[in-house]
């Protein structure tokens, strides 16, 4: 597993920072954001410390699927798919990504506006 001493997710993984997990498996943990956009804004995230989506290697195909897996199961529990949901992923400076370990927004619970801001 790759970790990042530093990373504040990674820190979240190894449960050295407490947050709302929602969900845990072999390959990912999910946790409601700490500054909630919206009624439901869960974060997926890989447990392996990849900072954005450059990053990404060959190997993490199944991985990084699997998030949106974890997504799609969580909102179909959560009966977010009847209304909708939105998915985000900010990668790079420019898109507002503050943490540089990969993570999925889900967000729902009320209407987005596109285009996004
Ligand atoms: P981004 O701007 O895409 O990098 O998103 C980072 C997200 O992490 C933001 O929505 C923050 O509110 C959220 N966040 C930061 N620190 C924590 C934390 N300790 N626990 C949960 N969410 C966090
Ligand atoms: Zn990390």
């Amino acid at each position: 597993m790759s970790h990042d001493p530093n990373c504040l997710f990674c820190k979240i993984v190894d449960r050295r920072i407490p947050a709302k997990l929602v969900h845990s498996d072999e390959m990912t943990i999910a946790f409601e954001d700490i500054n909630p956009q919206a009624p439901t804004h869960i974060l997926i995230i890989p447990n392996k410390h990849i900072s954005d989506i450059q990053s990404m290697k060959e190997g993490d195909r199944e991985l990084i699927g699997h998030l949106f897996f974890v997504a799609r199961n969580l909102a179909g529990t959560r009966g977010l798919d009847k209304g909708g949901y939105r998915l985000v992923i900010n990668n790079g400076r420019d898109a507002g990504q503050a943490i540089f370990h990969i993570h999925l927004h889900l967000l729902s619970g009320r209407a987005f506006a596109w285009p996004p801001g």
